[in-house]
């Protein structure tokens, strides 16, 4: 909740946040799933956490250490994860900081355990295997052999086994991707008689196959970030059933409103982002300006209010038509 009312802001009505967390906490665990609940789209607001954290996620996780070390100076008391690989430069801040890590890299988990020895700590770490979407993770076959060079580090202990689908390419969570994370995680126990504690299976993109009563296999967790704020599933977003979709209002102050031709005149050329498709010629029209713009928001992702239509943008202004 803003208090210094200044323009623009984002009014997220909290209450809101904190039934869709848990509502989903709720129908997850049912299915054996925990929450990671993930504050990277709030740049790790303590009020968003603190909701979160009395929803019943079991652990915050944040992309930027930055965020996850603005939680805690905050006081927001929770498990801290950071889910992006971490830069090697800031392995000294990520054992400070996170409690656990999702690591690819075996360079960056030996500079963790370099930083972990020196903090004297134990930093934990959660291997991510690329199952076809093609961010990041460790492809299957070289698993098992950072597997076990990882827990021959000191002060590194191995949390566990996860996946992120439907982010670069969009492949979506299904029975077969999901089964193949949990045979990596068996596979791993059998070969190493390491322990998985852990297996996350995904983001907002896993909740339809995580509720549709398929078999869940070993996926133990989930981390969620737009399917909070946004009461929605990622892969078709469309909203979930029971949840609020306008938890969050972007406030922005109007510098100009004229009726003006909806169709530009004069010889039509690049636009300051580059090419543009040809307008019709509606008449006249309502044409308002907001004093916000691509410099702080993506216009794509805006749904406008009931008679409001967000037609277009430049880096400083929004120009709706309205009636
Ligand atoms: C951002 C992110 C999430 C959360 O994704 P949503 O689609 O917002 O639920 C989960 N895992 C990883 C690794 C991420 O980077």
């Amino acid at each position: 909740v803003c208090t210094m009312r200044s323009t623009p802001r984002l009014e997220i009505d909290l209450d809101t946040i904190y039934h869709t967390a848990h509502t989903l906490v709720q129908r997850l665990n049912r299915r054996g799933i925990s929450v990671t609940g993930v504050t990277k789209a709030t740049l790790g607001s303590p009020d968003f956490a603190n909701a979160l954290l009395r929803a019943g996620v079991s652990s915050l996780g944040d992309s930027r250490i930055e965020n996850i070390k603005s939680m805690l100076h905050a006081n927001v008391t929770s498990e801290m994860t950071l889910i992006r690989s971490p830069m090697i430069t800031h392995a000294a801040r990520v054992v400070k900081f996170a409690d656990v890590s999702f690591n690819t890299e075996i360079e960056v988990i030996r500079q963790l355990s370099v930083e972990a020895q020196k903090a004297d700590c134990i930093h934990r770490v959660l291997l991510m295997v690329e199952l076809g979407d093609l961010r990041e993770g460790i492809m299957p076959d070289d698993l098992i052999h950072i597997v076990s060079e990882t827990c021959r580090l000191p002060n590194i202990v191995l949390e566990g086994i996860g996946t992120n689908l439907a982010c670069r390419s969009g492949v979506s969570p299904d029975a077969n991707n999901m089964a193949t994370l949990t045979e990596l995680a068996n596979l791993i126990e059998t070969t190493t008689s390491q322990s998985i504690n852990v297996v996350s299976g995904g983001n907002s993109a896993n909740l339809t196959w995580a509720l549709s009563g398929a078999d869940t296999g070993r996926i133990n967790n989930i981390r969620l970030g737009e399917a909070i704020l946004l009461g929605r599933e990622t892969l078709h977003r469309k909203p979930i059933a029971d949840l609020h979709t306008d938890a969050i209002t972007l406030i922005a102050e109007v510098i100009e409103s004229k009726s003006k031709p909806s169709k530009p005149s004069g010889k039509i050329a690049q636009t300051a982002f580059g090419a543009k498709e040809a307008t019709t010629d509606r008449g006249r029209v309502l044409q308002t300006i907001l004093a916000i713009g691509i410099q702080d928001i993506d216009p794509a992702g805006l749904q406008g209010d009931k008679g409001i239509k967000i037609c277009g943008a430049s880096s400083d202004h929004l120009i709706l038509e309205s009636t």
